[in-house]
């Protein structure tokens, strides 16, 4: 059991188990009226090779030729143990979505992702009717396996396209070229009825036409969802040390304006910073996010968040596949627990509803982080005042402005 950091502390407050559940029940400065809906995030941390522009915990798939060998059985015997030693966290709670992420989950062989299933049916009570994403990259498609994947419930695929232009996913450093995002996106229709393809904008080197040409090609195949993300160069990447020429402002400006007229001119919905759904086929994993719902996190480096009476806690598990593997199955795969303070919740809360087009009810607010929605009333009637809030009492909803200016609003809410 690892210790928890409490509130406002960088030092944890008891190290003993007992102290640690002492500290989940104990009378704390919120009050939270009820559970928020519940998710499970299971991450896979492997990739055939890692991508220059990639912030995320993958690791290059160890293996020579291309093999990639991953360690799966013992992974799985981890992400079991991890789930196990978690259940006491979220006892009788309903899992609404899974999430299997990464990194590669198509690297899982079928029986390897059919086991994984199994385990967490066995051992969450999922709803019957659980919306099931996995991640997967062209280049690691094969019809059976897909086939298999859906028998096993997977129920909706992301695909990481990011460009159909050999060009561009080229300087990106994917293993992909055209005719295997495409030949990925044939094998995933054949079995899947929910299917969201990733894009992204704002290329080394790319025109506004190439641009256009991306997104009619992923429109072309009339998938339920499409997140459309704009290129940013994270810390820690190969990107952020090299940084190829990008786009500037402007026009990457007008390449998000051409997605939004094109993509409401093909049905879809903008309903979130950069995800766009057909009616009634948003994602509901990651609305559970953005909602500010509860997130049990496992595998490594995966996070969670997790609500109890008085207190909000941030979990995050080990971070490399061989240290994750070695703790889970000693018992220890959470490598840090934090509470999260009264005073950062506001902004925890707005950093997330803030980028829902339709934003989120006004009473979530304390329903979600067990502080009164007077708290940040004076934050709201400033935001209102700027024109970034809609004057509704009754939502907590950005205007096209708020949503231009995101990140001057969220930062509104931020602790003083
Ligand atoms: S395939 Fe995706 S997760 Fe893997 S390295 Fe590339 S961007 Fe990162």
């Amino acid at each position: 059991m690892i210790p928890i950091i409490p509130a406002g502390s960088s030092k944890p407050a008891d190290v003993s188990p007992a102290g640690n559940q002492q500290l989940w029940l104990k009378p704390g400065q919120i009050a939270l009226p009820g559970s928020p809906p519940l998710s499970l995030y299971v991450h896979i941390p492997w990739c055939v090779r890692k991508c220059p522009y990639c912030d995320f915990n993958s690791h290059a798939a160890p293996g020579k030729n291309d093999s990639h060998d991953i360690p799966e059985d013992i992974y799985l015997d981890a992400l079991r143990a991890d789930l196990e030693q978690s259940l006491p966290l979220v006892w009788g709670r309903p899992v609404h979505t899974v999430f299997i992420g990464g990194g590669t989950p198509s690297l899982l062989s079928a029986a390897g992702m059919d086991r994984l299933l199994s385990d967490i049916r066995a051992l969450l009570p999922l709803d019957a009717d659980a919306e099931i994403t996995m991640e997967a990259n062209p280049g690691t498609f094969e019809a059976e396996r897909f086939a298999s994947y859906r028998a096993s419930g997977i129920n909706r695929l992301s695909i990481g396209i990011q460009s159909f232009d050999d060009r561009h996913l080229q300087a990106l450093g994917r293993i992909h070229g055209e005719r295997e995002a495409r030949a990925a996106i044939d094998i995933a229709l054949k079995h899947f009825d929910n299917v969201n393809l990733d894009l992204m904008y704002a290329l080394p080197g790319q025109t506004i036409d190439e641009c256009v040409r991306d997104l009619e090609a992923a429109l072309s195949y009339g998938t339920t969802h499409l997140s459309l993300y704009h290129l940013t160069l994270e810390p820690n990447t190969l990107f952020a040390k090299y940084p190829p020429a990008l786009p500037d402002e402007d026009i990457a400006y007008e390449m998000q304006d051409i997605i939004e007229a094109r993509t409401m001119q093909a049905g879809f919905r903008h309903y979130e910073t950069s995800a766009y759904a057909q009616p009634h086929r948003e994602a509901k994993h990651n609305l559970n996010y953005w909602r500010f719902g509860d997130y049990l996190g496992i595998g490594a480096g995966a996070h969670g968040k997790l609500s109890f009476p008085n207190r909000i806690l941030r979990q995050m598990r080990h971070k490399h596949p061989a240290t994750y593997m070695e703790q889970a199955m000693a018992g220890n795969a959470v490598q840090e627990v934090r509470e999260v303070g009264a005073d950062e919740l506001p902004f925890e809360f707005m950093l997330n509803a803030l980028r829902l087009t339709d934003g989120v009810p006004a009473s979530s607010f304390h329903d979600y982080t067990g502080l009164p929605l007077h708290t940040i009333s004076k934050q709201l009637a400033a935001a209102e005042k700027k024109g970034l809030l809609e004057a509704d009492p009754t939502t907590i909803k950005p205007t096209e402005l708020g949503r231009r200016f995101l990140n001057d609003l969220q930062e509104m809410f931020l602790k003083d």
